[in-house]
């Protein structure tokens, strides 16, 4: 057990030393540029082809079909995402965007789903792949 007079030492040392914590969410410490936040979908780059869904590990990624469009697009349920950006790796068209932002917290779980609305899905046009596939 530590003796009074120690701890008391110890709090009046630590009156006068810089605090290790930060005033979170008011102050913010730099991310790591590799930090791995949210993803998202660029619609246009996307060509439905399900090859993210298939990779992801958590079964995060549905593939949604959508009539107006007649065209797929994976829909993101980031209450099962962990961020390990095999998807990310897996498209061969690129259309999978990375960013720091981690902020996902919240008590709707459903709103931890993509929405995407009819108008917001084009048709897609065909295209070859900028690169190949990652495979296990
Ligand atoms: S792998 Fe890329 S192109 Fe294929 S469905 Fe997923 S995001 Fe779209
Ligand atoms: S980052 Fe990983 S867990 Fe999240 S959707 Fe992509 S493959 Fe799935």
């Amino acid at each position: 057990m530590v003796s009074a007079p120690k701890l008391l030492k110890e709090a009046l040392t630590t009156l006068f030393k810089r605090p290790v914590t930060i005033q979170y969410p008011f102050e913010r410490r730099p991310l790591d540029p590799e930090f791995r936040g949210k993803i998202s979908v660029d619609l246009e780059a996307c060509t439905g082809c399900g090859m993210c869904a298939r990779d992801c590990p958590a079964g995060a990624i549905k593939m949604v079909f959508f009539p107006k469009a007649k065209r797929r697009v994976p829909v993101i349920d980031f209450s099962r995402c962990y961020f390990c950006y095999q998807c990310v790796e897996t498209c061969p068209w690129e259309a999978i965007k990375t960013s720091t932002f981690f902020e996902l917290a919240t008590v709707d779980k459903a709103s931890l789903t993509v929405k995407y609305g009819e108008e917001e899905v084009k048709p897609v046009k065909p295209r070859p792949p900028k690169r190949r596939p990652f495979f296990r």
